[in-house]
């Protein structure tokens, strides 16, 4: 019978602390507000206890009192671990305060597990520190929900515009205007930066830039915070300031990328061309293989799923040689408790048999280790066929597994809009050139700067009539994020 009063931060899960996924693993009823990331939820035990008790647009759906009710009667239960997910910090503007001392009241047993909160979080996504050597040695927590005409508002305005340092205003937008007039009343400048950041960290986020004087007409929609301070320029200095890079990978691996571009200062479009589309089937025995091929992360994602969905785990590649094409199928790979054998430099199919044929063969396997035996490449339904047919070429008995397919997804026309006036498109592999260049119909991509992870994305650009500006030497994201860089940097100076 303990309570946890968990921050499940900004919304971008994965920024959820390691204590909160494993407490929201432990729960057996999770009382959650608003703004709490779906993945987060997913986490939960099969038949814990969702309880939703968010507050919609400032309206109350369930009372303070009556959370606070539920939180003390499933407390009591002394077999249950009941978690509080709160956004953010539970702590910043959250009444977890109200709440522990309900629980004190009631004698039930509490912790408190602080979490990454918004007006921290949001501006860092914008590439806004809140405090910069130098430039502001301090940053006031502020919440604009209070109506600065009431005569009982607890800030003192005039306080807080003569504050040295930077101005991080919570639950504000309904009132921009009139906190900015309050703040240049009592002194500030108003042509100080201003930023709001709108559904920071999270994949539709927006940042609005401008001064205290303007910010109550950039058109900021809740929920988002504001920054008044010199630190809102600093955004200027970022590699990718003023640059906007459409993503068109899947939205489920779109995240990282877009949130690393975001904090080198790039708006980002998000404009995922495919869906990954597991197939169904049984996992496969992996003990009759020699050699092992994964060729994707999503490969090695599902092929795990499968095993796991039969009651394996890593144990069933036994003794196989691991082959991984990009450093990203390893990373994957490595995750799952597999260190792979095989990394070919090249993250292409030719690499990878070129790596084979490089490879001595192990005593005792007959000649496995250059690839031939028996082998398994699991991967794409509609992948190229090189290197099963490389593999059978060299005496190899070769089983393909198509785990999965990437089929199209429908893009509104705003998002191929934005994606066209975009300075840099990213293609992750040649998928998302097929599907994106369907998607854009009579729509020609001749503004943008057309970035490839690779050579065989490179080619089916090409084919497609359209010449790749800037290829990754790398092949994975890191790699496409540094031709990228280089190339924004080499057209700045
Ligand atoms: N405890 C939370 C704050 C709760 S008050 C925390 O520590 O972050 C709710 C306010 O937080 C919203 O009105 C908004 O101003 C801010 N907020 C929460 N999540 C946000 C996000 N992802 N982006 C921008 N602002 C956010």
């Amino acid at each position: 019978m303990t309570v946890y009063l968990v921050g499940a931060g900004p919304g971008d899960p994965a920024l959820l602390t390691a204590r909160a996924l494993e407490l929201i693993g432990a729960a057996d009823v999770i009382v959650y507000d608003r703004l709490i990331p779906a993945e987060a939820l997913e986490l939960a035990k099969p038949g814990v206890e969702r309880l939703y008790v968010g507050k919609e647009g400032g309206g109350e759906s369930v009372s303070q009192e009556e959370i606070e009710r539920l939180l003390i009667e499933r407390g009591r239960d002394p077999r249950a671990t009941v978690v509080r997910l709160k956004g953010g910090d539970p702590f910043v503007f959250g009444r977890g305060g109200e709440e522990i001392e309900a629980l004190t009241a009631a004698g039930i047993p509490f912790d408190v597990v602080p979490g990454v909160t918004a007006g921290v979080a949001a501006p860092a996504a914008a590439g806004i520190p809140v405090t910069h050597r130098g430039l502001s040695s301090a940053a006031a927590f502020v919440t604009g929900h209070e109506d600065p005409h009431k005569p009982e508002a607890g800030l003192d305005w005039g306080a807080l515009a003569a504050f040295p340092g930077t101005l991080v205003v919570y639950m504000g937008i309904r009132q921009l205007g009139r906190i900015a007039q309050h703040l240049i009343a009592g002194g500030r400048d108003p042509d100080e930066p201003a930023a709001v950041i709108e559904r920071g960290t999270l994949p539709d986020q927006r940042v609005l830039v401008g001064t205290l004087g303007t910010v109550a007409e950039l058109g900021a929609r809740a929920p988002a915070i504001a920054v008044f301070g010199s630190v809102v320029a600093l955004r200027d200095r970022l590699p990718l300031a003023g640059a906007t890079v459409a993503v068109t990978r899947a939205r489920t691996q779109s995240s990282g990328l877009a949130s690393r571009l975001r904090s080198l200062g790039a708006a980002v479009v998000e404009a995922p061309a495919i869906r990954v589309v597991a197939l169904e089937g049984p996992a496969p025995n992996l003990g009759e293989y020699d050699l092992i091929c994964l060729t994707s992360p999503n490969g090695v994602r599902l092929l795990f799923d499968r095993l796991t969905s039969a009651g394996l785990d890593a144990r069933a590649f036994g003794g196989a040689t691991v082959a991984a094409i990009g450093p990203g199928t390893a990373a994957t790979l490595r995750d799952r408790g597999i260190t792979a054998d095989i990394i070919p430099e090249k993250s292409t199919a030719e690499g990878l048999l070129e790596a084979l044929a490089g490879q001595p063969a192990r005593p005792g396997r007959a000649g496995h280790g250059r690839g031939a035996g028996r082998v398994l490449v699991a991967r794409a339904a509609e992948a190229r066929d090189v290197l099963p047919n490389g593999l059978r070429e060299r005496g190899a008995e070769v089983d393909v597994l198509a785990l999965y397919e990437t089929v199209a997804e429908s893009l509104s026309d705003a998002q191929l809009e934005a994606l066209a006036l975009s300075d840099y498109v990213t293609f992750t592999s040649s998928s998302t050139v097929k599907n994106l260049i369907g998607a854009l119909g009579d729509r020609r991509l001749d503004r943008a700067r057309l970035v490839s992870i690779g050579p065989v994305t490179s080619t089916t650009l090409r084919e497609h009539g359209l010449e790749p500006h800037v290829e990754a030497s790398r092949h994975d994201v890191d790699g496409l994020l540094e031709a990228l860089l280089a190339d924004a940097r080499a057209r700045v100076s």
